[in-house]
């Protein structure tokens, strides 16, 4: 015990625990001998599956949409730290849901950060926030500096939720920082993004599973890194001596289809053969030349990516041939 009865032990309160990113900082924490206690939803589906993949790390129910919910959730977890990586996190999806959006990316994070103020202001807060805040950037690449000109609700109620936190800093000195993550990419990224759909049709195009994969806009590009090096950029931040704002992100840009150029020559395959482009998937605006400058958080927080696009692409496809060649050795032994 610390002079204050506290265990001397580090814990941290995660929220969205169970998503890609959760997940990740989770075993980077647990790497560290930190407690880990995770947010969740009543009712989230992933919360299982997360359970019995991490026995160590105690659940507490809360939702952002309820502050009081919020409070008895800080109380009972007892949080030295606290990452708010809770999110509706599909941009396509925020524009015909831009009201829960606004709810849950914005305002809750206003009410985490209320539940910190009144439970226990000593807490270091996290805030998850995006390079879709840049929306169309005043300058290539972007900084901490940059302004905001947000091109979707999702990237709107980040905007507020980035705002709120340095308020929250600067008003009620709270060690508040933001980590302005840009894409971030793994093998638990859901299929949703275009990332992951990718990888895994090349996969499935691979085995003879199908011919074709549909996809949206290909000339759209991104700055994408590896999630499991983004989430050590937040460990540190929240351990610096004094809150910062920090732009995480690998530098360099790559389309949509050179993504798919990649993802498809590693199983053996010409993209050109099999991507269709389909309009239905286009979405009504798209951000534009999103690619960060890292620089802060390299001399600050000592922070640098350290995959490469090649090793990201590779390591998400090596991952969906594995899975669909498990599951297909399951689905022959139990015919
Ligand atoms: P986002 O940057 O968080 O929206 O990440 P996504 O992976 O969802 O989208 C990245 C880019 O891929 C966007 O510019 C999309 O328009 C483009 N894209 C092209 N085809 C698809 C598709 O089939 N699905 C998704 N999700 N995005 C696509």
């Amino acid at each position: 015990m610390g002079p204050s009865g506290r265990s001397t032990t580090t814990t941290s309160l995660i929220t969205g625990i169970t998503g890609q990113d959760g997940t990740y900082l989770t075993d980077l924490l647990l790497s560290r001998n930190e407690h880990v206690v995770g947010l969740v939803r009543p009712g989230d589906p992933r919360r299982a599956e997360f359970e019995s993949g991490h026995p160590a790390v105690r659940l507490v129910e809360g939702d952002l949409g309820d502050q009081a919910s919020l409070n008895a959730a800080l109380e009972a977890a007892n949080p030295d730290q606290l990452y708010n990586l809770a999110a509706m996190t599909m941009v396509g999806q925020s524009f015909s849901d831009p009201e829960t959006t606004a709810q849950i990316n914005g305002v809750g994070v206003l009410r985490l950060l209320e539940a910190v103020r009144m439970v226990n202001p000593e807490i270091h807060f996290l805030q998850a926030s995006s390079a879709e805040m840049f929306g169309i950037p005043d300058e290539v690449p972007q900084t901490e500096k940059t302004a905001f000109h947000p091109r979707s609700p999702y990237g709107a109620a980040k905007v507020y939720a980035h705002h709120i936190t340095i308020n929250y800093r600067e008003a009620h000195g709270i060690h508040a920082s933001s980590v302005i993550l840009y894409n971030h990419e793994s093998p638990l990224r859901s299929e949703e993004f275009v990332t992951r759909k990718i990888t895994r049709a090349a996969a499935r195009i691979a085995a003879g599973l199908e011919t074709t994969l549909h996809l949206g806009n290909l000339a759209a590009e991104r700055d994408w890194g590896f999630a499991g090096d983004y989430v050590s950029a937040m460990q540190l931040a929240v351990a610096a001596p004094v809150p910062g704002d920090y732009v995480i992100a690998s530098g360099k840009t790559h389309s949509v289809e050179e993504f798919c150029e990649l993802a498809f020559s590693k199983v053996g395959l010409d993209y050109r053969e099999h991507v269709k482009v389909d309009p239905a998937l286009f979405r009504p605006l798209e951000p534009f030349r999103l690619v960060g400058n890292p620089l802060r958080a390299y001399t600050e927080l000592g922070w640098e990516p350290a995959t490469t696009f090649d090793e990201l692409v590779g390591m998400m496809v090596e991952h969906d041939v594995a899975l669909i060649a498990g599951q297909l050795e399951s689905s022959r032994q139990t015919r």
